[in-house]
């Protein structure tokens, strides 16, 4: 019950590696507002399981500003009152060789993986110095984790959009972190290796692809969604109160050989 009466928000908390971290910051007593265009009743049903809170809040991230980033932290702070942690998970992959990467694909990976998570953080961050602050030096401090990529460090393979955003988020993570230590924010990314999920089951589908990826992880499996949420857990305690502006490998070992 490490997170009683905090509030997390977790985009796309509808399934795979988002589900998994509503899940795991319900059992540990968080109430959690999970954002996501489509059904999240799954989610729901396991946060009730582990008798804790869960506020489905419906949106298309695809087309946040940054005027209805603010509308959305203001709807969320209505039926939950306060926000402890900004977990920025959502994001999608579009693959085609980069001389026939179309402009909408593009615009519509770096919108949902960059400029979304940069405006969320904008508004949660505006919201807190102007509100949620506690300014007692022991208050608890506001915590964000974005959910980087491996391809945060390398360029993939027809993937240019997905790779660049994914760059920008690690550097974004960096210069929020810069800014906002001192104002009691503490801003990191999880870079996730290959995890089992709808995002990566064309790879899993792929036989020699798949054999590739399995062949080059020292632990010799995909990553489970619960691998990542662990992590999360962790940026979010104060365990991790100095921990600032670092990207977090996750990945059983890929990066690493
Ligand atoms: P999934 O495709 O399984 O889930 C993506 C989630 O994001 C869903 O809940 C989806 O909700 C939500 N989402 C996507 N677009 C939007 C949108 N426009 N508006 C609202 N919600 C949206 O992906 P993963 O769980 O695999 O990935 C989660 C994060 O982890 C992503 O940022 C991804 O880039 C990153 N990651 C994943 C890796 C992997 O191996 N799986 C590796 C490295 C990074 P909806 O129901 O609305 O579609």
């Amino acid at each position: 019950m490490r997170f009683k009466n905090k509030v997390v928000v977790v985009t796309g908390a509808s399934r795979g590696i988002g589900q998994a971290i509503t899940v795991a910051f319900a059992r540990e007593g968080a109430k959690v507002a999970g954002v996501a265009r489509s059904d999240s009743s799954g989610t729901a049903a396991q946060v009730k399981t582990a008798d804790s809170e869960f506020v489905a809040v419906n949106t298309d991230l695809g087309k946040l500003t940054q005027k209805t980033a603010v509308d959305l932290v203001a709807r969320i702070l209505k039926q939950t009152g306060r926000i402890d942690v900004l977990i920025n998970n959502a994001g999608i992959i579009r693959r085609a060789p980069a001389v026939d990467y179309s402009e909408a694909d593009w615009n519509e990976v770096l919108q949902t993986n960059l400029s979304t998570p940069f405006f969320l953080c904008q508004a949660v961050a505006n919201w807190w110095f102007t509100t949620g602050r506690d300014q007692s030096p022991a208050a608890a401090r506001l915590k964000i984790v974005n959910i980087a990529s491996l391809l945060s460090f390398q360029g993939g393979i027809t993937v240019a959009a997905y790779a660049a955003s994914k760059h920008g988020v690690a550097g974004l993570t960096k210069a929020l972190a810069n800014e906002w230590a001192k104002g009691r924010i503490n801003v990191n990314a999880i870079a996730p290796g290959y995890i089992a999920t709808e995002n990566t089951k064309a790879l899993r589908e792929d036989v020699k692809r798949n054999q590739a990826i399995l062949e080059r992880i020292p632990e010799g499996r995909w990553g489970r969604p619960e691998d990542i949420a662990g992590g999360c857990l962790f940026l979010a305690s104060p365990e991790a109160d100095y921990l600032n502006g670092t990207v977090i490998n996750i990945d059983g070992g890929w990066l690493g050989r």
